[in-house]
């Protein structure tokens, strides 16, 4: 049991953050050993299911259906210390929270997720929800967002993806996609629209298959692709956009985007606490730095890290956690055990890409940015049975089976890979 004092507490495993991956982690750990005196440090009173956003924001799901009270969500058997972490001395093996008390551990698990950077585009923080100007990256801003899409009138719709890694690195494509279907629905709206994606990466998608995927669907919907086009400043009053734009050998250069509707994705790093701590990698980011097979810190082998704050060179989603987690929670164990961490991760990410109102594609893949399948089924095709999974199914194993620490992976679908197989109907690694 946990040693409990006002100033200062020991834990045999602390976990900070009780998002989507401290609450994984936390649940998983409970079940493979009960009785384990394990706290998470979470300020926030109501859980988020930030995959529901992107459906929230285009009218698909209800904004309730996407938070609960975090206490509904801790697992039983976990100390929810209701705070935020301001300090950590990992020499020490201990942290020091907002409240100012210490909190030492065995092993620690950060699982704090990430910064979203506003302030570094000028002009955004105070015209964000005016002007047209909407981000679903916000849940304060969803209900706007929905507003603005569903009551747009026509014009140029905007759509940017920033320079630095972020969470979900397909969702700035699928707000995209859900809005150019409601313009297309809307009488006289489709044919009034210019929709234009300014992307400040070289391509629409990292991995080769689902870039010729994505590829296809822009151009079946005559969407403006521009590649390199990083966004820097809002003029909400004279709705202009300012890109600065890259080209090989050439110094940068900016360009002036007039806009009518503005989708913002801003850019994204690891909390200041975490950047500023000895815990983060040396470079862009501010990244916890853990080993890319086993979660472990690089220098403290007592701290482990997963999900959007970690250094792991993989897409920042809720999918990658899932192939994380069950690795964290192995080496954690033997970690505690004194005896050699087991488990390794393979990179395995998701990105359930949304091109349009009943298509998805599943776009899941590892460290070698080559496609995978869990459903045994060409991952690169856009597909209805994905968008039911993504829309009915996920939400459901998420709040009944994933917060409660059961693997996420399909009893009903494994059984059927030999039958699949021997068919020649399943997917196979190219
Ligand atoms: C619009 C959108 C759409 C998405 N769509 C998908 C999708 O379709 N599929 C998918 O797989 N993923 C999706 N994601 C990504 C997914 O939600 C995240 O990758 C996932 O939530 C990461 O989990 P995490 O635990 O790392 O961070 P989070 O879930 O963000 O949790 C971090 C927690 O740390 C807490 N915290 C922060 N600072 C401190 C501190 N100082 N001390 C203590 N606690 C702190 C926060 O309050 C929070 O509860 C989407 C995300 C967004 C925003």
């Amino acid at each position: 049991m946990a040693e409990s004092t006002s100033s200062a507490r020991h834990f045999q495993v602390l976990i900070v953050g009780g998002g989507s991956g401290g609450l994984i982690v936390a649940a998983q750990l409970l079940r493979a050993r009960p009785g384990l005196d394990l706290a998470i440090l979470e300020p926030a009173a109501v859980h988020e299911y930030q995959s529901g956003w992107i459906p929230a924001g285009a009218g698909l799901l209800a904004l309730e259906q996407t938070h609960r009270p975090e206490v509904t969500v801790i697992p039983a058997g976990a100390v929810w210390i209701q705070g935020s972490a301001a300090s950590f001395e990992p020499q020490a093996s201990r942290m020091i929270t907002a409240a100012g008390e210490s909190l030492s551990y065995d092993v620690l698990v950060l699982a704090m997720g990430l910064q979203l950077n506003w302030s570094q585009i000028k002009g955004l923080p105070e015209a964000l929800g005016s002007h047209g100007i909407i981000s679903n990256y916000s849940r304060a801003h969803i209900a706007n967002t929905w507003e603005t899409i569903r009551s747009f009138q026509g014009g140029t719709a905007v759509f940017t993806h920033p320079a630095t890694p972020i969470k979900c690195g397909g969702a700035p494509q699928k707000v995209m996609y859900l809005a150019d279907d409601i313009f297309q629905a809307t009488s006289g709206v489709g044919v009034n629209t210019r929709v234009i994606f300014c992307t400040a990466l070289a391509h629409l998608y990292p991995v080769k298959a689902y870039n010729a995927t994505v590829e296809r669907v822009v151009a079946r919907r005559g969407i403006e692709t521009r590649p390199l086009h990083n966004l820097i400043e809002v003029r909400a009053e004279e709705q202009l956009a300012i890109f600065e734009v890259s080209s090989e050998g050439k110094p940068p250069h900016l360009e002036t985007i007039h806009f009518d509707l503005l989708h913002v994705v801003p850019p994204m790093s690891a909390p200041d606490v975490i950047s500023a701590s000895p815990l983060a990698i040396k470079g862009p980011g501010g990244w916890v730095d853990v080993n890319r097979l086993t979660c472990q810190h690089k220098r403290f082998a007592d701290v482990f890290a997963l999900g959007d704050v970690s250094s792991l060179p993989t897409s920042k989603s809720l999918a990658a956690i899932r192939g994380q987690a069950p690795v964290l929670v192995a080496n954690l164990l033997a970690q505690l055990d004194g005896v050699p961490l087991p488990a390794q991760y393979d990179g395995y990410t998701a990105c359930p890409l949304i091109t349009g109102f009943g298509r998805v594609v599943m776009a899941e893949f590892d460290y070698q940015l080559q496609p995978v399948s869990s459903f045994l089924v060409d991952p690169t095709k856009e597909r209805w049975s994905m968008w039911l999974v993504e829309t009915r199914v996920f939400p459901w194993v998420y709040w009944n089976r994933a917060l409660k620490g059961r693997l996420l992976e399909s009893r009903l679908i494994k059984p059927l890979a030999p039958l699949m197989r021997w068919l020649g109907l399943a997917y196979q690694k190219q």
